[in-house]
């Protein structure tokens, strides 16, 4: 159908007087004496397209005045009558399709629970539109950002033999039925599609560690997958996962290039969505503007896992997990110091290396690694990286302490046979960004189809 995007025909001033064709769904319609007033908006911006009809010349189907309807409007472009753009005075107004009275998205305000109910409707309100558009913005910028800098893009394999360890648990994939009279785990994978066990990869760290070892700067942007088996606003099984690895890179070259893309990424959505921004700050959480603006100028701090401890030792009793030096930070954890010590984003790094994964960097104290997570008010977590363990010496040690089976890890250890080099990397969980950015404070909000526990509509 040849027409012309929303977007467009509100804001063009050089298509005044012309005629246009325009295409959406009703928003809203109302009447005086003389005329008929439909908004339409086709998910191009947010402004809709004010449509005029002269009643003395044009009688309008009823079914195109009800809210949903889907309808073509062919007509002449104006200057608005009142505010500023273009409104359509209306030629011809056609039915696309009719919209039932028991269309689930009315125009008051429903709350963000019951809209989860109905995945595919809820993209039709105000706020799912704003989310989505911010969503796809970013995941340009990413793809922008590591181009500009001379990163080449990689695709790591989703279905994967090895677990990354400690990541997160595993889902399977196999084409066999439930078999309870195998005689050993081995035996049963034997005859799966694979020969061996298999599941979704948890993170493209591994192989993307296999391609920056060629490759000099290479980033994923792809699913990662966990069975998450907690119910937080935070953790889906199913998200999107951005993975740069950097060759010849130490861990503040890592906490560098995290903290450059994320102020990037803030700045390439406030430039190219200013009324999303505007909306998420009036409806959804006020000063949103003030704090993107503040986070892209900051700088961000850094602080030891050893000194984490010592200032949360002093609120231990307002803590449901006390902590004590060797524990894992847990959301309280991070809230506080994001929140009440900083109240801007921080990396803490060099946490113990019992709490961490065995790939990373063994610092020369013995006891921690060159690990760093960074925290953001609101959410906690939203980047975990590391240097990597270079030394094939030390790498062997740190796997053979966590009895894991190094056969299964030959080629990953291969690549600190042949020409190792430090090197280090991060995953930055998209969804936790794009819930940053707008303010959502739901992940299943960020998310078309959430999956998560008891959950895949
Ligand atoms: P968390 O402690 O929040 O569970 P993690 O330490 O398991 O996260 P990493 O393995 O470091 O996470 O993964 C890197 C990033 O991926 C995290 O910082 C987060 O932004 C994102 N992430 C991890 N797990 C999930 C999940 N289940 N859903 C959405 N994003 C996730
Ligand atoms: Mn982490």
């Amino acid at each position: 159908m040849k027409h012309l995007d929303i977007s467009e025909a509100v804001k063009n001033a050089d298509l005044r007087g012309h005629t246009a064709v325009v295409c959406g769904w009703v928003r809203t319609y109302r009447e005086s004496a003389a005329v008929s007033f439909l908004e339409l908006s086709d998910g191009s911006s947010f402004p809709r397209l004010q449509v005029v009809v002269d009643k003395s010349s044009l009688a309008l189907d009823a079914e195109c005045t009800k809210l949903g309807a889907s309808v073509v409007v062919r007509g002449t472009l104006v200057a608005a009558y009142k505010g500023e753009g273009n409104e359509l005075n209306a030629e011809s107004v056609t039915l696309l399709g009719a919209c039932p009275a028991e269309y689930p998205i009315q125009k008051k305000r429903t709350t963000l629970d019951y809209l989860r109910t109905i995945p595919h409707l809820r993209l039709r309100t105000n706020t799912f539109q704003a989310v989505f558009r911010v969503r796809s913005v970013a995941a340009q910028a990413v793809h922008r950002y590591f181009h500009e800098r001379g990163f080449y893009y990689v695709n790591t394999p989703l279905i994967t033999a090895s677990d990354c360890e400690g990541a997160g648990e595993m889902f399977r994939v196999t084409t066999r039925p439930w078999n309870a009279a195998a005689k050993s785990e081995e035996e049963y994978y034997k005859n799966d599609f694979f020969g061996v066990k298999a599941g979704l990869s948890v993170s493209g760290q591994l192989e993307g560690e296999v391609a920056a070892m060629a490759l000099g700067k290479i980033y994923t942007f792809g699913p990662s997958f966990r069975a998450e088996n907690s119910n937080t606003t935070r953790h889906l099984a199913e998200f999107w996962h951005i993975e740069p690895e950097v060759a010849f890179a130490e861990l503040p070259d890592v906490i560098e290039l995290a903290e450059d893309l994320l102020k990037y990424l803030i700045k390439a959505v406030m430039a190219e969505c200013p009324a999303e921004l505007k909306f998420f700050d009036s409806f959804v959480e006020k000063g949103l503007l003030q704090k993107l603006a503040n986070v892209a100028n900051s700088e961000f701090a850094v602080l030891t896992y050893d000194d984490a401890i010592k200032e949360l030792e002093k609120h231990n009793a307002g803590f449901r997990f006390p902590v004590h030096w060797g524990s894992d930070l847990q959301s309280e954890h991070e809230k506080y110091i994001t929140e009440t010590l900083f109240g801007r984003p921080v990396f803490v790094i060099n946490y113990p290396k019992e709490i961490k994964s065995f790939y990373m960097k063994q610092n020369a104290d013995g006891k921690t690694v060159a690990a760093t997570d960074l925290l953001v008010p609101g959410i906690g977590e939203i980047i975990g990286g590391s240097e990597r363990e270079a030394d094939y010496a030390k790498l062997v040690a740190a796997m053979d302490e966590r009895k894991m089976d190094k056969a299964a890890y030959k080629q990953y250890l291969d690549l600190r046979t042949f020409g190792s080099v430090p090197h280090g990397g991060f995953g930055l969980g998209f969804e936790r960004f794009v819930m940053y950015v707008t303010g959502m404070e739901n992940i299943r909000d960020v998310t078309l189809f959430p999956r998560s526990v008891k959950n895949i509509m």
